[in-house]
């Protein structure tokens, strides 16, 4: 296949697979007397990007994902730094007060992966298989049984579901004592040599099920673009799978508006992008959105609630 062509490819894999993960998660409503709360804002583990928010990286090892060394674990985590220091500075320009603060697992020695296989060998082909969202839950799961280890027994107070915590709950739960915050963001990192493979955040819009997401490139502006997700941001850009000329026309609305939004144009550099007002609203730095903005996130019917 010419390179072009696997580009192509690939790229339509990465904008589908989170266009998909979207239009499941995160375009549902609650309503809110006539207003409109869109899920994702002030809901679940990671409500508002403000004050303290941690954002904690895992390393994950498997033969057919990649194996991390120590170099590449350490590079991918001045990623992080860059990342959560845009993010950060972006929040000083909006006058809005935020500390990320960069946890990751480690041991006595310092940093180390986690071993875990994919149940369809490679991220994009085992959220994309049947169960694609349950066999990933259940992958992020056993790795957040792992990463509890080095905290001993249990003794943290702030556990999500009272009846049957899952572990990544649990792991939140031991984070949120130690970081002394509600607003933990689990990142996992693959070392995928594969060019095509995609990132994703997932269970954004959930009130049950915690949210995480799963990085496979060590871009800063893909990092940030899936913290931001975590917090309630959305995709801005047109993908394959806006197959209706009404959302077609949402979407080239949203980036002619916002040509250097990271929602709407995340394989660039990040010096060179910036947080626009809708996602700004989204991840709760705005209270309001302006009509016109509201139209193009969900059309002129809604009407989106100041919080
Ligand atoms: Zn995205």
């Amino acid at each position: 296949m010419n390179k072009k062509l696997r580009y192509f490819l690939s790229y339509s894999i990465y904008l589908l697979l989170v266009t998909i993960l979207f239009s499941c998660h995160s375009h549902r409503f609650f309503k809110k007397n006539q207003e409109f709360h869109i899920a994702s804002v002030n809901n679940n583990v990671c409500k508002k990007l403000q004050r303290k928010t941690v954002l904690y990286a895992v390393f994950v090892d498997s033969k057919y994902t990649g194996y991390w060394t120590e170099f590449d674990m350490s590079s991918t985590l001045d990623s992080v730094k860059k990342a959560s220091k845009w993010i950060e500075s972006q929040a000083r320009d909006n006058g809005i007060g935020l500390d990320i603060v960069v946890d990751y697992h480690e041991n006595d020695k310092g940093i180390i992966p986690i071993e875990k296989s994919l149940a369809k060998k490679r991220f994009g082909a085992t959220l994309l298989g049947p169960s694609g969202i349950k066999n990933v839950d259940r992958w992020a799961d056993k790795i957040a049984y792992y990463a509890l280890q080095k905290y001993g027994p249990d003794t943290s107070k702030k556990t999500l579901n009272k009846i049957r915590p899952k572990d990544r709950e649990r792991l939140i739960a031991r984070l949120r004592d130690k970081h002394e915050t509600e607003n933990v963001g689990i990142i996992y990192f693959i070392n995928s040599y594969y060019t095509d493979e995609v990132s994703a955040a997932l269970h954004i819009g959930s009130d049950f099920d915690p949210e995480y997401a799963v990085v496979s490139y060590k871009n800063p502006s893909v990092i940030a673009h899936e913290y931001l997700h975590l917090f309630g941001a959305v995709d801005l850009y047109m993908s394959p799978f806006d197959n209706k000329k009404k959302q077609q026309k949402k979407k080239a609305f949203a980036m002619e508006k916002f040509p250097n939004e990271i929602m709407a144009f995340t394989h660039r550099r990040i010096e060179t992008l910036e947080i626009g007002n809708i996602s700004k609203y989204l991840i709760g730095w705005n209270d309001s959105l302006s009509r016109a903005d509201q139209n193009i996130l969900v059309g002129k019917k809604l009407k989106l609630v100041k919080y």
